[in-house]
């Protein structure tokens, strides 16, 4: 007992002179907020709560996000409690709904890096947290957009009775975050359009759609019931056109992406598109590589394959990442990033993963060494 008691206490875990009350209850932190989800069940959106450990003050705001939308007051937070004016319900809904996804989507990043993800702008030392607009009325914002100029995420509208927000949709608010969280690994991946050539241009651009689209797949693989679910209508096999692999749905035909696809660099609609369609290219591989790997690591008859396909979601989540943390900070091409995860791949001694990696971008004609 001396013993455990000795460990327990060097752990720093409990202190060493830790003795359990039963009165001795934990100070719960963070907060309660509500979401819009699309389940693949059901039609339609579900406003569904979701816990966020971090604070949140008046806004909803924190250091990284300050949300707003103009000539509507602030959603008022005391403590654990959410104040939403009925005046302002629909406003205020969306404003916590596209805090919270924008906050669960750095969380997802920055747990995976252990490490906090500083905003581009701040990376000399201030502090200026990125502005969220989840209504933005100006009649030339139609769709939804990373501004690094005005450090801002704005969110438009469609259909001029109805006024639909793009914020409402889950995937669209966390790849306009994924936008600004890429700007933060590699703030000189922002296109300069005089100075590149046009294939690489394309190419760059298509690199920056595919991390926001990816991070919408890993995303939805990191809320536990979107995981059942997936499970549930794809009885775990991912190589299907599902909610998982349809991307940024909003939009309609116009930029609807699918990562379920089996695109390749040399196909004319690739080389004849814009960086939206060629990012469907990497997209489908790592989607793909997902698929694969997931197969081959469940083991439905002594594992829950939810937790598996979670773990695998977030394992190459984490590979690309790292990937990217080694690409060039300057003009990358989508070669460098596919030979880095089959190099961090290799290095983490995953020589599956890297193979399932290498076979996908192969068939992809994006090009990479052999594997020896
Ligand atoms: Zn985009």
């Amino acid at each position: 007992m001396d013993k455990i008691e000795g460990l327990i206490g060097r752990s720093g875990f409990l202190g060493s002179d830790y003795k359990a009350k039963a009165e001795d209850i934990p100070k719960t932190i963070g907060i309660r907020m509500q979401i819009w989800k699309e389940y693949p069940k059901s039609k339609g959106l579900v406003l569904e709560e979701v816990y966020i450990h971090t604070n949140v003050e008046h806004g909803p705001k924190d250091s990284q996000f300050d949300v707003l939308i103009e000539n509507i007051p602030a959603v008022q937070i005391n403590e654990d409690k959410i104040q939403i004016l009925n005046k302002y319900e629909d406003e205020h809904i969306d404003m916590i709904h596209t805090y919270a996804v924008a906050r669960l989507t750095l969380t997802m990043y920055q747990r995976l890096l252990k490490r906090k993800i500083v905003w581009s702008w701040n990376q000399k030392g201030s502090n200026i947290p990125l502005k969220v607009y989840p209504h933005n009325n100006k009649e030339a914002m139609k769709h939804a957009n990373f501004n690094k100029i005005n450090r801002s995420l704005n969110f438009g509208w469609k259909d001029h009775e109805k006024r639909i927000y793009s914020c409402k949709s889950l995937d669209v608010v966390v790849h306009e975050t994924g936008h600004a969280i890429l700007d933060s690994l590699k703030p000189f991946w922002e296109i300069k359009r005089d100075f590149v050539k046009p294939q690489s241009f394309i190419e760059q651009h298509s690199i920056i759609e595919s991390f926001a689209d990816l991070s919408v797949i890993f995303f939805t693989l990191s809320l536990f019931d979107m995981v059942e679910q997936i499970l549930v209508i794809s009885k775990g096999n991912l190589k299907r056109d599902t909610q998982l692999s349809k991307l940024m749905e909003y939009f309609d035909y116009e930029s609807y992406r699918n990562a379920y696809n089996t695109l390749k660099m040399n196909d004319e609609i690739i080389q004849s598109g814009r960086g939206h369609m060629m990012s469907q290219v990497f997209t489908g591989a790592v989607y793909y590589t997902l698929a694969d790997y997931f197969t081959y690591k469940r083991n439905a008859r002594f594992e829950n394959d939810a937790l598996v396909l979670y773990n695998v979601s977030q394992f190459i989540a984490k590979i690309y990442l790292k990937a990217i943390e080694r690409s060039p900070d300057n003009g990358p091409r989508i070669s460098d990033i596919a030979q880095n995860m089959i190099e961090v791949a290799i290095q983490e001694s995953d020589f599956i993963l890297a193979y399932i990696l290498f076979k996908q971008f192969e068939f992809r004609e994006i090009f990479v060494k052999k594997i020896s």
